[in-house]
């Protein structure tokens, strides 16, 4: 595939997910929230998840931001559900160094996610694509203060 036909690949993920998101919602009965800002965008991403054990049963998210952070939440919560606490965290960690390092591989275990590789390139976008990662982390830490991206 070449660069320009997977460019188009990822930018029909994105809008896909802007358009349709995924998990959008509150979860009900939710063990932890919490409430994410990106003042350089403007972008609010509001995440509810039940956690049983260790395991992220079901995850939900809220908001109105623009496309990159809203795809990106909407594919986070699809990978994350069901998986362990360890698992997104090891996950936030790939997730972050592929949209922050330039030559970083894509690791096959971020799925669709790999669309948001891009933001690389234009790092003003980053906080869009990190901002519901960082407030999953705040609720699965039992943070209650609002996530603001600086
Ligand atoms: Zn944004």
């Amino acid at each position: 595939m070449s660069s320009d036909d997977l460019r188009e690949l990822y930018q029909e993920v994105i809008l896909d997910h802007y358009k349709r998101p995924r998990n959008r919602g509150k979860v009900s009965p939710a063990t932890a929230v919490s409430e994410g800002y990106n003042p350089l965008c403007g972008d609010r991403v509001d995440v509810s998840v039940r956690l049983e054990g260790d395991i992220v049963a079901d995850i939900a998210f809220e908001g109105v931001g623009c496309a990159i952070s809203t795809a990106s939440a909407s594919l986070m919560t699809e990978l994350v559900k069901g998986k362990s606490i360890d698992e997104f965290h090891r996950l936030f960690q790939e997730f972050r160094t592929v949209v922050t390092q330039p030559e970083a591989a894509l690791p096959d275990d971020l799925g669709d996610l790999a669309a948001l590789a891009g933001v690389r390139e234009h790092p003003v976008r980053i906080k869009c694509a990190t901002l519901a990662w960082h407030t999953l982390n705040a609720a699965i830490a039992g943070d209650k203060a609002p996530v603001q991206t600086e």
